[in-house]
């Protein structure tokens, strides 16, 4: 059923405490984790604590909590402290949700990426 842990869902086991992560930040409805394989000097996954394959699902079943994963990552951003500055190439984020395997999903419990540290190149790869 939507929403529910699935068992065999490795995000899921994050939530449980089944599996390590290192948590940023944690809200009733999400969690964030910094990325095993970090592809910036931050990057963090936020996710909502309840089951969604992808951010797609996520939004049409439950908006709120939608809305409640994308006021993490900014508030993931604010404690990294890579928030926009006017003339520093650095600062300043990206919020991703791939979606779909040909877009570079690999887990199948939705989740953002907030990426930044360093200059983020436009398109991305
Ligand atoms: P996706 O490719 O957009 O689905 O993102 C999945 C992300 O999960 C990848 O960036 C992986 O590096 C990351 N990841 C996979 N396993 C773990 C883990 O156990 N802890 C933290 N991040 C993970």
């Amino acid at each position: 059923m939507a929403g529910e842990p699935q068992a065999d869902c490795l995000f899921c086991k994050i939530v449980a405490g089944e599996v390590p992560a290192t948590v940023v930040r944690e809200s009733e409805t999400t969690l964030a984790f910094r990325d095993i394989n970090p592809q910036a000097p931050t990057h963090v996954l936020v996710i909502p604590k309840a089951h969604y394959p992808d951010a797609a699902s996520l939004a049409a079943a439950a908006p709120g909590l939608a809305a409640d994963v994308l006021r993490e990552a900014g508030e993931v951003a604010a404690q990294e402290k890579i928030t926009a500055e006017e003339d520093v190439p650095s600062k300043g984020y990206r919020i991703v949700f791939n979606t779909g395997s040909g877009a570079g999903q690999t887990v199948w419990h939705a989740h953002a990426h907030v990426l930044g540290g360093r200059g983020l190149n436009w398109p991305p790869g």
